[in-house]
């Protein structure tokens, strides 16, 4: 079978930039040294590109997890140029596809079931996507939006530019042009490529499947650090259109961090959170499976399955009792002053508080029935 034709430009682009990365930053640093002005520059430029490329390309455009204000999209359209990964449209259009037809060898553009080259950088440097609706056709909604469309048109223009305007800008300022366009040209760019890239790569092979082993996405916090949050991939593909990816306090996700931050400024709205029903029933499910598969082995596997069972109702039963409880005390608090006076608010706090405590009581039970049983 003949293979898809190369793409000369992304092929030159990845390979010089890697070239530069590997022998020309070395060699300087060792004959010219770099000082912590140019190490921060890169840093900070790793940072802008990932961030733009996490908040805007992908929970914003691509997901429409959450709304953000003229300003703050044309900041992430322009860090997300800077970070050089094609444009908003033609990401989202990728990504989309990538979510709809997660694994589909033909049809997943990244599919990780072609392997770790493929997924991580192979997809790019051929021609693999020929017909694949390059009309854009899946981000109808993407089009009509003015900053994705005037990045989408100038696109070249636009990458060319800021990639070298702001490290010459920042060599000027430096003093040492070379060295500057060296760390946070060249060195910034390909650490920001290959960690955005291990998402479709690593975080498809490496790491735990907390809430699905339906597809190929894995939870990995060490990935969550190098990609500000989005290492969370086994949650992401169960619930896509959250703004979060890490949705636990301790979990590295700086990306819902200044999502958050900004809905305080009062600078983005909308943003979608899974109901926690949802995501606690996909989970106790998950566990249920493994813990089933697990007991196939043992002489009294039915009796004990039918424990587990009862023990995974009665856990999906107090959760939705809890959250339905809480959403009643949400909605009693917005409307407080305009229902009925009396209204017994403490009686209801109290039985919020009441079947909050029920809920984490059986979810303990249900954690430790598992770990016995498994
Ligand atoms: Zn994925
Ligand atoms: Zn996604």
């Amino acid at each position: 079978m003949n293979k898809p034709r190369l793409l000369w430009l992304n092929i030159t682009v990845f390979a010089s930039t890697t070239l530069v990365a590997l022998i020309g930053v070395p060699f300087y640093g060792f004959f010219y040294g770099f000082d912590i002005w140019q190490l921060l520059a890169m840093l900070a430029g790793i940072i802008i590109c990932e961030i733009s490329i996490t908040a805007g390309y992908h929970r914003l455009w691509a997901h429409k997890a959450y709304q953000a204000h003229w300003l703050v999209r044309v900041i992430l359209a322009i860090g997300g140029t800077y970070a050089v990964q094609n444009s908003i449209l033609h990401w989202s259009s990728d990504h989309r596809r990538h979510h709809r037809h997660v694994d589909n060898d033909q049809k997943d553009p990244y599919s990780a079931g072609r392997g770790f080259w493929y997924s991580h950088i192979g997809w790019m440097l051929r021609d693999y996507q020929t017909g694949q609706d390059s009309n854009y056709n899946n981000c109808k909604d993407l089009k009509k939006d003015r900053i994705v469309m005037w990045q989408h048109n100038n696109y070249m223009f636009l990458v060319f530019f800021i990639n070298f305007a702001i490290p010459t800008l920042l060599g000027l300022w430096h003093g040492d042009l070379i060295g500057m366009l060296l760390l946070a040209g060249v060195l910034r760019l390909v650490i920001s490529h290959h960690f955005t890239f291990f998402i479709n790569s690593l975080a498809h092979i490496w790491g735990k499947q907390p809430y699905s082993d339906k597809n190929t996405a894995r939870d990995n916090s060490l990935l969550a650090f190098l990609t500000m949050g989005e290492g969370y991939h086994n949650y992401h593909h169960c619930f896509q259109r959250d703004y979060r990816n890490g949705i636990r306090w301790y979990q590295f996700d700086p990306t819902k961090w200044l999502i958050s931050a900004l809905y305080g400024l009062g600078l983005t709205t909308n943003l979608y959170r899974t109901p926690v029903e949802r995501i606690e029933a996909i989970r106790a499910e998950m566990t249920l499976k493994r813990t089933a598969q697990k007991l196939q082995r043992l002489p009294n596997a039915d009796i004990l399955l039918l424990r587990l069972q009862a023990e995974y109702e009665a856990l999906l039963t107090k959760i939705n009792a809890f959250a339905q409880a809480k959403r009643e005390w949400i909605e009693a608090n917005r409307s407080k002053g305009s229902i009925m006076e009396g209204y017994d608010y403490e009686a209801l706090k109290k039985r919020v508080e009441q079947l909050k405590q029920n809920f984490l009581e059986q979810k303990k039970n249900w954690m430790m029935l598992n770990a016995r049983i498994a």
